[in-house]
Parts: structure tokens; C-alpha cells; sequence
């Protein structure tokens, strides 16, 4: 069914299949099943609002408003709500059921919850079980690793985002199972590989794109299961040693001389319209180990699910944005990981049947609810019986039905910031007029200073890897990685070669030649 989007107007189908999902995770509450409407924004606005509740890198210095303690924080000092030292928030020395209120029903579902946002305090940054590593944010089970952000299961890591399962990794971004490497870009299960993008079980690799499988190759594009070759050719191993060894030290010039030998080398080259390894009935891009998911973007392990992004392991749900360690029978969530039957959430972690609430950790049954840790039968952070629950929640999902909430994401006035501090602003651009006129918050930020710390562990790296020192400073880096990675959005166009359709994150008027899976395997092979 054709539907046009509410905010870009843009025209978007929502399949049958998509229309059974939303069936499959209607809730039942109290013996009362309630259905989830149809989404009214397209796919890429879904990703696009859930993106604008994420600040994953803008730090600053601050004082927690529990105890005044210099911390850092992804929450302004002049921020318009609280926030506290994560220890403090993890702590006993507040309670969040002392911000309760009772339901009304003369204001919307948002309103109320937009009022608790406002009296709660929030967690200075995001991060759970993080040893000897500052500067990370939206980050879990983490040890060693300095200013890593979106990260999961990581350790010895510097300057990288979306990170999972990985160690000793520099500059990174969306780099899962990965061990030694340095400036790679969507790629997994990689052994000391360094300037590498979209590969998959390659080691001791430079340079190197779209390789699958591969050993001791330099300068490559596009091969699999090949070791030893030189901008695609085979050279043997004594030839290919000696090519490596002329490379060191590399130097920025080396280096910007390298990536242009690659970039002419894979000029005429097939590209593959998607990335997609192992899997059985996918759409989207980076897809490993997968089954029946479609606009799915660097993600494993996951089956039946749509819309989703950055996650391993989810199940049977839909328009899931980064959840590192996957959820389930869940729809509308955004940096949520571990939930199962829970809606329109933004960073609750291990939740099951938590519903349009943000920052709660182990709750079940729970209803607009901010901050809490292992509750059940709360709304609006107040505690109430079983039995009281179950009578309340049926009329606040029909009074969300009345008010066009149910069903949608957390509203935009909910977000704790400004477009341009979130990673919406990355993936998304826009310009301050616009921003305000979609009608979310925008801050004037003053421009920083350009300085940055070499640590002595990344000195080590470099001296080791015979790698000069970075001239731009951290976030630069990551913008000209971000620049080269396909977007999160999927367009329809034909092969190449044999004219079918296909579906791809190569824009129709890119310049790159896109094969089908079909026609590429017979052309690489
Ligand atoms: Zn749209
Ligand atoms: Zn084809």
C-alpha cells in the first residue's frame, strides 16, 4: 500500500508483510490486544527521528546535580534537564519513583512524559560495565578504550563508533569481531588489517575493499578467497613482501597516494548492490549470518526483522535503531538493547513489555516511565499493583489512539538534545532553519579547539605498524569515514549487466557500476 510520509512527503510502500509484523507485535494487555496502526513517516524519517534522540560524541565538563561533582557529560552545563554521575545514577542515593505523578487525561502522553524528562535526573553518559576507559559513551561491557562511541564488548580500542566484539582497534567505524585494525569501515571478522572497507574474514590486508576472505593482499578491490595479489593480480609471496616493505614507514603522501591507486583501480570495477553474507531473503547492507530481514544496515545474527540498524541477534522485530546486543518482539526503539515485547523506547536496556519510556534499566510492565532500574507496574515512575496496571494501561494506549501517539516514536520535544548534537546530524544534514522548522531544538555550539591528544598506547600502535601520527583531530577522522560508507537507505535501480532490479545503497546517480549478486559472482569468480 502506497502511503505518503507526514514529514517529507515523499511516497512510501508499506508491505504486507510489514502490516503482519506490526500484527505479530501488537501488545496484548489485560486480555485486550491492541493493534499498532500503520507508520504515517517513510523508513528513512523513522531512522532519522530515532537518530535525533542519540548524542553519542558532543562531551561536555559539567557538575552533577546530585552532588555537585565535576563530571563529563553528554548534557550541556546551560542543558535544560538534569543529569548526575553515572555511578551516582546507578547508585542508591536517589529515587526515581519519587518523580511519580498520576496519569491525566487531559493532556497527551507526551506532555506528561515531556513534564517528568524535565524533573528527573538523567545519566551523565550512557555506559554500563566500562573499566579504565573515559570518554566513551552509549557503551557496555568495555575495557581499555578512549573516546569510543556506540560500542559493545570492546577492548584496547581508540577513536571508533559502532563498535562490537573487537580489540585493539584504531579508528574504526562500524567494525564488528575484529582484531588489530585501523581505518576500517563496515567490515567484520578482520585480523590486522588496516585502510579496509566493506571486508569480511580478511587478515594482514592494506588497502583493501569489498575482499572477502582474503590474505596478504594490497591494494585489492573486490577479490575472495586470494592471498597474495597486488592491485589484483597475483604476485607470489617473496613480491608481495618486498611490496609491503617499500611501503614502510608510510607517510600521509604515501598514504594519499595509495588510496588513489585504489580509488582508479576499482573506477571500472563492478560493485556488488549489497553486502549481504550468509544470509537467506535480505535487504539492506553489511547483513551477516542473517534471515528474512529487509532495510537492514550492519547488522548479524538477526531474522524477521525490518528496519533495523547496528545489532546483532534481534528477532521478530521492527524499526530498531542500534542495539548492540539485539531485542525482540520489539518496534520503535533506538539505542535499546536486550528488550523484548517493548515500544517506542529510547535507551532502555533489558527491558521486556516497557512501553514509550526512556532510560530504564530491567523493568517489565512499565508504562512512560523515565529512569528506573528493575521495576514492574509503574507509570509515569509511579508504583501501582498488578491489578491497577492492567485497568490503567488499556486507557492510556485508547487515549494514545485518540492523540495519534500510539504506535509512533517518542515525539521530538523528547529528545534531551538539539538536532546537531546527535548523530541525526550526521547521517542527515541539515541546516539550522530547516531543523527548527521539522521542529526539533538546534544549539549554537562555539567552535572548538582543533587540538587533540596523541596517547602514548596510540603512539605505540603507530610506531609499531610503521603508521604516521593523525594530522585532524578525532571527529574529523570519523567524518571522512562516515563520508565513505553508503547511507542507511535503499533505492531501487537495475544491474549493470543483466538489467534487473535491485535494491542498493548506491544512489541512482552515483557513478559506480552495480551488479547483482548473480552478475557479480560471475564476474569476481
Ligand atoms: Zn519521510
Ligand atoms: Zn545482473
Amino acid at each position: 500500500m502506497k502511503k505518503t510520509c507526514e514529514q517529507c512527503n515523499q511516497q512510501f510502500e508499506v508491505e504486507k508483510k510489514e502490516i503482519e509484523m506490526l500484527q505479530l507485535l501488537s501488545p496484548t494487555i489485560a486480555g485486550i490486544k491492541f493493534d499498532l496502526p500503520e507508520p504515517t513517516f517513510c523508513p528513512v524519517c523513522r531512522i532519522q527521528n530515532r537518530l535525533a534522540f542519540r548524542n553519542e560524541h558532543s562531551l561536555y565538563k559539567r557538575k552533577s546535580d546530585l552532588s555537585g561533582k565535576a563530571m563529563l557529560s553528554i548534557f550541556a552545563p546551560d542543558s535544560t534537564y538534569k543529569a548526575i554521575d553515572q555511578d551516582e545514577w546507578w547508585s542508591d542515593e536517589w529515587e526515581p519513583l519519587q518523580y511519580g505523578r498520576d496519569f491525566d487525561f487531559s493532556k497527551t502522553v507526551f506532555e506528561q512524559l515531556g513534564e517528568l524528562n524535565l524533573a528527573i535526573p538523567h545519566m551523565a553518559l550512557s555506559t554500563k560495565n566500562v573499566e579504565n576507559s573515559q570518554f566513551t559513551n552509549f557503551a557496555l561491557n568495555m575495557k581499555n578504550c578512549y573516546l569510543v562511541f556506540g560500542a559493545s564488548d570492546d577492548q584496547d580500542c581508540l577513536y571508533c563508533r559502532i563498535l562490537l566484539g573487537c580489540k585493539d582497534a584504531i579508528d574504526c567505524f562500524t567494525v564488528y569481531d575484529s582484531e588489530i585494525a585501523y581505518e576500517g569501515i563496515s567490515s567484520k571478522n578482520c585480523y590486522s588489517c588496516m585502510y579496509f572497507k566493506n571486508c569480511r574474514n580478511c587478515s594482514e590486508s592494506l588497502f583493501i575493499e569489498e575482499c572477502d576472505n582474503c590474505k596478504n593482499c594490497l591494494l585489492c578491490f573486490g577479490l575472495r578467497n586470494k592471498e597474495y595479489y597486488y592491485m589484483n593480480e597475483y604476485v607470489g609471496k617473496e613480491k608481495f613482501e618486498k611490496l609491503k616493505t617499500s611501503l614502510q614507514p608510510l607517510t600521509h603522501e604515501k598514504i594519499a597516494e595509495l588510496h588513489q591507486k585504489l580509488l582508479n583501480l576499482k573506477k571500472d570495477l563492478p560493485h556488488i548492490a549489497s553486502h549481504i553474507y550468509a544470509c537467506e531473503d535480505c535487504s539492506g547492507d553489511m547483513i551477516f549470518n542473517s534471515k528474512n530481514c529487509q532495510w537492514a544496515f550492519d547488522v548479524s545474527d538477526c531474522e524477521n526483522c525490518y528496519y533495523i540498524a547496528g545489532q546483532k541477534g534481534s528477532q521478530n522485530s521492527m524499526d530498531i535503531t542500534y542495539a548492540a546486543r539485539g531485542v525482540r518482539f520489539s518496534y520503535q526503539l533506538c539505542a535499546a538493547t536486550g528488550c523484548v515485547q517493548s515500544i517506542g523506547c529510547f535507551l532502555c536496556w533489558d527491558c521486556s513489555n516497557t512501553f514509550y519510556s526512556i532510560e530504564c534499566q530491567n523493568t517489565s510492565d512499565v508504562f512512560a516511565c523515565i529512569g528506573l532500574r528493575r521495576k514492574q507496574y509503574c507509570i509515569l515512575n509511579k508504583q501501582y499493583s498488578k491489578e491497577e496496571y492492567e485497568k490503567l494501561v488499556p486507557k492510556i494506549i485508547e487515549h494514545m489512539q485518540k492523540t495519534g501517539e500510539w504506535g509512533q516514536f517518542l515525539a521530538k520535544s523528547l529528545s534531551h538534545f538539539s538536532y546537531n548534537q546527535t548523530v541525526a546530524q550526521d547521517h542527515y544534514p541539515l541546516e539550522k532553519a530547516e531543523a527548527l522548522k521539522k521542529g526539533w531544538q538546534w544549539r549554537d555550539e562555539e567552535k572548538t579547539s582543533q587540538a587533540f591528544n596523541i596517547t602514548p598506547k596510540e603512539l605505540e600502535f603507530y610506531k609499531k605498524h610503521q603508521l604516521p601520527q593523525p594530522i585532524l583531530p578525532p571527529n574529523e577522522r570519523y567524518k571522512s569515514r562516515l563520508a565513505k560508507k553508503n547511507p542507511m537507505q535503499l533505492w531501487e535501480r537495475t544491474c549493470a549487466k543483466c538489467n534487473a532490479v535491485i535494491q542498493t545503497t548506491f544512489a541512482p546517480n552515483r557513478p559506480e557500476k552495480i551488479y547483482c549478486e548473480k552478475c557479480y559472482l560471475e564476474a569476481v569468480y
